[in-house]
Order: structure tokens, then C-alpha cells, then sequence
């Protein structure tokens, strides 16, 4: 696909990732169209935008709330009159051990509420804005492209059975969308990050992370960049569908 004046929505694209992902489409010419919960980031994003030469409207929804999925893609729609491609990119973390015992005793249980809340935005965010997105696809007849973010935890990772239980069903539901949606023209596929720096990695403990780096064979985390060329390379090549790029330095967990 072509970027050049294509509408890209971005979840989570007030910050971090998205962010500097839309300020890569928004290089070649994409306009961006970026759902984020905070709006005070979202306008930073749209200012860099406009910087980089392209434009950018933002949207406040909730990517698990149904109604206001379905809604602000409407919105979206009427106010570029398209979607040809969607980065489902929200994600939050709400780390800890399956269950921890000393001398045992069960002393801690991970919640049915963090439990929940990844699985409502990591994996139904994701469901709902995907369906939103290929519907207007569809009906706009746009040969669209869908990239769902995953994550290395995706093969299994301490202390993350929530995010790991999401992001290997993203991973797997986009291989599962591109056999669907080929028949409209429609691509999907995933990305699944290593380490990268941002507020999600700054948030870990220093011992955490350098013992990370230490293990990764490029010595370093990734850099958002680096994730926003990969989403740029699905977007751009048109035989790329239902596959998930590693984007780790190399890294196995
Ligand atoms: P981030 O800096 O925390 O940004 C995530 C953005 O998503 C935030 O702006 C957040 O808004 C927004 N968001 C959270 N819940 C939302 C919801 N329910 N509806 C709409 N927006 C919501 O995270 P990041 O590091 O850029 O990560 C982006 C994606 O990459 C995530 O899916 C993450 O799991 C994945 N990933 C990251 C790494 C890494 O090393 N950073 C590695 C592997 C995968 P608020 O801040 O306002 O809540």
C-alpha cells in the first residue's frame, strides 16, 4: 500500500510507540487518525504531526468499550471519508506471579481484576477495533491493512500470564483475520517487540532491565523507531499478510 494520503488509525497514539509511529506514516504521507484516553498526549502527537508535514485528528475512546469503538470509527470515517489501514497498538501491563507461596502457604494470587483488565484491553480493544475497521474497509471497498502489536511475552513470561494469554491471542487472530478478510483485499498482520524504550520498559526495576539487556544479543533495548519501521514495512509491502514479525534484537524468552 501506497501511504501517500491513506487514513491510519492509531490506538494508543498518544504516547510511546503509536506515537512514534504515526510521526513514521505521517513521514510518507499518511493522515492519522489517533484514539488514545488521554488528551493532553493526543495533542502533543497531533502537533508533531502537523510538524512532520501531514495531518492528524484524535479521538478519546476506551478500545474495550463497544459503543465507543463502534462510534468513534463512524466518526473517523465521516471525517476523513475512509480507513485503509488500523494499528492496533493500546496496551497496558498489570504484572505478577500466577500465584506465590513461602513455606507452603499461598501469600498472593493474581486478581481476577488485573486479569481482566489486560485481557479487556489487550485482546478485546483489539477484537473490536479490528472488526470496526474492516467493516468500514469493506464497505468503503478500501484494500485495507491491519496490524495487531504483540509482544515477545507472547511465548510465555513470569510474572505477565495476563499479557502473555493476550498477546498470543492478538498474534494468532491476526494470522486467523488474513485467511478471513484476503477475499476483500484486506491484510493482516502483527508485530511482536522485544524491549523497547519506553515509559512501559522505564517503569521496570534497573536491575530488571539491565539483566534484560545483558541477555539480548544486540546488548540494548530497541528503540521505537525500530517498531515503527516495521509497521511501515507491513503497510508498504502488499504480499506481506497473516505473519508476525519479531522486531527483539534477536532476544529468546
Ligand atoms: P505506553 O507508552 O503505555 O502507551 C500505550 C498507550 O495506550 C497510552 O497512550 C495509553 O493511554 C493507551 N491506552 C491504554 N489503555 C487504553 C484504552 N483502554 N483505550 C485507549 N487507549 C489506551 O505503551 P508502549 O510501550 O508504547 O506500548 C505500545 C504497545 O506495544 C502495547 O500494546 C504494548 O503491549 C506493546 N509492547 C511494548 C513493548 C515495550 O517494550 N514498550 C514491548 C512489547 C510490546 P494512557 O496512558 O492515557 O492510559
Amino acid at each position: 500500500m501506497e501511504l501517500k494520503d491513506k487514513v491510519v488509525v492509531i490506538t494508543g497514539g498518544g504516547q510511546g510507540l503509536g506515537r512514534q509511529m504515526a510521526l513514521r506514516l505521517a513521514a510518507k504521507g499518511a493522515k492519522l487518525a489517533l484514539i488514545d484516553l488521554n488528551q493532553e498526549k493526543l495533542d502533543e502527537t497531533v502537533a508533531l504531526v502537523a510538524e512532520a508535514g501531514s495531518e492528524a485528528r484524535s479521538y478519546i475512546a476506551n478500545v474495550a468499550d463497544e459503543a465507543q469503538v463502534e462510534s468513534t470509527f463512524a466518526q473517523i470515517a465521516d471525517n476523513f471519508g475512509r480507513i485503509d489501514g488500523l494499528v492496533n497498538n493500546a496496551g497496558i501491563t498489570r504484572d505478577g506471579l500466577f500465584i506465590k507461596a513461602k513455606e507452603g502457604k499461598v501469600v498472593q494470587k493474581m486478581s481476577l481484576e488485573h486479569w481482566q483488565q489486560v485481557i479487556d484491553v489487550n485482546l478485546t480493544g483489539v477484537f473490536l477495533c479490528a472488526r470496526e475497521a474492516a467493516a468500514h474497509m469493506i464497505e468503503g471497498n478500501t484494500q485495507g491493512v491491519i496490524i495487531n502489536i504483540s509482544s515477545i511475552s507472547r511465548s510465555g513470561n513470569m510474572g505477565q500470564t495476563n499479557y502473555t494469554a493476550a498477546k498470543a491471542g492478538v498474534a494468532n487472530m491476526a494470522v486467523t483475520w488474513a485467511k478471513e478478510l484476503s477475499r476483500y483485499g484486506i491484510r493482516v498482520a502483527a508485530v511482536a517487540p522485544g524491549f523497547i524504550e519506553t515509559d512501559m520498559t522505564a517503569g521496570m526495576k534497573p536491575e530488571a532491565l539491565e539483566k534484560v539487556c545483558s541477555v539480548i544479543p544486540m546488548k540494548r533495548l530497541g528503540l521505537p523507531d525500530e517498531i515503527a519501521h516495521s509497521v511501515e514495512y507491513i503497510m508498504e509491502n502488499d504480499y506481506f499478510t497473516g505473519r508476525v514479525i519479531e522486531c527483539d534484537g534477536g532476544l529468546r524468552i
